[in-house]
């Protein structure tokens, strides 16, 4: 039985409605990351009643993730993030379904369970698990919703494989990160971005279940919160890409 009183203020909007409630209710969503950027993507899905939500992350609680990992508390350090991760969720909303993993994600082990969802998010913190998300998405058909922050910046976008569209490897693969395996764990974040970064990443994920997504792959949105600018750039395919070209 959906919970009417609960999400009525999702209800009332002409877009959603009870049937667009329910697809949510009936929603699977697969989150790579329970750190700055899933945090609140995890919260908002749970709040916004996506019924079964997976949370995948092989890390412990830390006192300087607290600065931004908002989903943690003192309580949890050293605990596993997906453990603390479901504690809250099961406070917040306890009608949905979660389930964890403990687990690094790495190619070999999405593509073992990418089937059962029907978004991932891409909540990762480095580049190698970033283009092994991209790549086992792409070899499976999979939405991917993509976000990323350093400082004071943040990206977002959305992966549909098809022949005619980009993946994070078309704009990324020669990126020195990569190439070096420089990890980002130690580049500066301010704390309060990756809290809307990450609002965003459910925020389409929703609109994604809902078929109301109007963010059009081929494109990635430069948010700078220095300057309060967005920019929506689009991301060219690579048509010597080896992850996307079929
Ligand atoms: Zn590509």
């Amino acid at each position: 039985m959906l919970d009417q009183t609960r999400y009525i203020r999702n209800i009332i909007i002409d877009e959603i409605g009870i049937n667009g409630q329910k697809k949510l209710t009936q929603a699977n969503i697969l989150v790579i990351g329970a750190g700055g950027l899933g945090s609140s993507a995890i919260l908002y899905l749970a709040a916004n009643g996506v019924g079964n939500i997976t949370i995948m992350d092989n890390d412990k609680v830390e006192i300087s993730n607290l600065q931004r990992q908002i989903i943690h508390n003192e309580e949890n350090l050293n605990q596993l993030k997906v453990d603390s991760a479901k504690e809250k969720i099961s406070l917040l909303n306890n009608n949905i379904n979660i389930s964890t993993l403990k687990d690094k994600a790495n190619k070999y082990n999405l593509s073992k369970i990418i089937n059962e969802f029907d978004i991932v998010i891409d909540c990762s913190d480095n580049f190698p698990t970033r283009f092994d998300i991209n790549e086992t998405c792409f070899k499976n058909n999979k939405t991917l919703i993509f976000g990323a922050v350093k400082e004071f910046y943040g990206q977002l976008s959305i992966f549909k494989p098809s022949l005619n569209n980009a993946c994070y490897n078309c704009f990324n693969e020669d990126n020195i990160y990569k190439r070096k395996k420089i990890d980002l764990k130690d580049k500066g974040i301010l704390g309060s971005v990756p809290g809307i970064m990450g609002s965003m990443q459910a925020t389409i994920a929703i609109n994604e279940i809902l078929s109301i997504n109007d963010f059009k792959p081929n494109n990635i949105l430069l948010c700078d919160f220095l300057r309060f600018s967005f920019k929506m750039v689009k991301i060219s395919k690579n048509p010597s890409c080896k992850i996307c070209n079929g």
